[in-house]
């Protein structure tokens, strides 16, 4: 079986047998030593160590693997100059994307109308957490020590270093020469390290879905069923139809194509709820499976995991509509557009982990004269959901390098179109490539 598939069976057999264990402990003793059995050793136990580890092990990669690719691609695009070209179309089309996603929420939940009538009991004080003022997240994104950026994971701050370093690597003669050398065989060794925690996926995968699936509380998803639905059909809708259209039109190539080798990524997306820890499949993909080359790739992926966010900007959209409905609120035309622009601008701002999107929704809210306590209503379902956002969130940034790559005549066709393309990685690719090495 392919490795994709073993991790899609994986995820499916993670949550059905978490889905089962829910099932199980709402219906036995919470004190009986079944229940206690299950709850200490092996939700709380087992699958949560396991889990842990294997998104850390994802994160360990993040900081080393940017770097190197985005030196690597910078010395790659050596004096041509293409980078500024490059940079703008990425942040032109993220932005575009983000804001045809807020605008998209917004349009569809005013039309499908999920909190119209609803009935919800006054929520519980809620008190949000605001993100910083844009002006320093402008400043924040400039490095004053590159070590500290690294150390604290800040990716903006690694990706202007990184840029930096590449571009005088490509005017320092030949000590840049053999600098980049050493930077292209590091790259090597951290992908390579990147199919090893591919291959080891189907575990790390069922752990943390069989946890967080055992643990859920479905009964919240039923009380707000329409939200739920109007919100993950939406997702969908600009996974597949928006992203497909943009792809098509733009490059004229396969979205199916795109799609079936995002599968992985959407696992990892799916089960992580982090656009951060998926980072480093998601750019291993793109480069070895879509064909993006490193220049493109190694600025747009780390950048998008980033900033561009359209699942969780589609997310502000209808629950700000939702929250309104709710609290019987008519929105004027002057407050949605107050919405596109805060959830734009708030994406950037905001970092790529778990249940961002909330917080991100508190500063939304604020700004369109909201209740903030409405977020309260909606905290209950926001897991689940923020899982598919974040696999539509890595989509964007995977359909956005695609295209530049294309745009910059710098597409390899061939990868992008050749179905088995990287589909076995890790370590037994691994170990058949070192046994070919003489
Ligand atoms: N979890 C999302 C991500 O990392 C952000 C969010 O919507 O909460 O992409």
């Amino acid at each position: 079986m392919s490795l994709t598939n073993r991790i899609l069976m994986a995820m499916a057999a993670g949550i059905v047998l978490g889905s089962g264990l829910e099932v199980l402990l709402a219906t036995i003793d919470a004190d009986s030593s079944l229940a206690q059995f299950i709850n200490t050793y092996l939700i709380f136990g087992l699958f949560d160590v396991v889990g842990r580890i294997f998104i850390a092990s994802l994160k360990l990669l993040v900081v080393p693997l940017v770097l190197v690719s985005l030196i690597c691609g910078m010395a790659s695009l050596g004096h041509s100059a293409r980078m500024g070209a490059i940079a703008g179309r990425t942040i032109g089309l993220y932005l575009l994307t983000t804001a045809t996603a807020v605008t998209l929420g917004l349009v569809g939940a005013s039309v499908l109308g999920p909190g119209r009538g609803l009935q919800v009991d006054s929520p519980t004080a809620f008190e949000p957490k605001m993100p910083p003022p844009l002006t320093d997240v402008l400043v924040n994104i400039f490095p004053s020590n590159p070590f500290a950026a690294m150390a604290q994971g800040e990716m903006l701050q690694v990706i202007v270093f990184a840029i930096l370093v590449g571009y005088s690597l490509t005017r320092a003669g030949e000590a840049g020469q053999r600098v980049a050398g050493w930077f292209r065989d590091m790259e090597a060794i951290v992908m390579k390290m990147v199919g090893v925690m591919i291959e080891l996926a189907p575990w790390g995968v069922f752990a943390l879905l069989i946890k967080l699936f055992a643990t859920m509380g479905f009964s919240t998803i039923v009380n707000l069923a329409a939200y739920f639905l109007t919100l993950s059909g939406l997702l969908i809708f600009h996974g597949v139809v928006v992203y497909g259209l943009l792809l098509k039109a733009t490059t004229g190539l396969s979205p199916g194509i795109l799609r079936s080798k995002m599968r992985r990524v959407w696992a990892f997306a799916f089960s992580t709820a982090s656009s951060g820890a998926t980072l480093p499949v998601t750019l291993r993909t793109v480069e070895k499976r879509l064909g993006v080359p490193k220049s493109v790739a190694g600025f747009a992926i780390p950048l998008g995991a980033t900033v561009n966010m359209d699942g969780t900007a589609i997310m502000q959209g209808v629950a700000t509509v939702f929250i309104a409905q709710v609290y019987g609120i008519e929105l004027s035309a002057m407050q949605l557009l107050m919405v596109i622009l805060t959830a734009t601008l708030a994406s950037i701002g905001t970092a790529a982990v778990p249940g961002v999107g909330l917080i991100t929704l508190s500063l939304v809210l604020t700004q369109a004269g909201l209740p903030v306590e409405g977020v309260a209503l909606i905290i209950g379902v926001d897991r689940l959901l923020d899982m598919i956002r974040t696999a539509v969130n890595v989509t964007g940034d995977a359909t956005v390098a695609t295209i530049v790559a294309h745009r910059e005549g710098q597409l390899d066709e061939t990868i992008y179109n050749d179905p088995h393309a990287d589909s076995d990685v890790g370590l037994e690719a691994a170990a058949a490539e070192t046994s070919e090495v003489p």
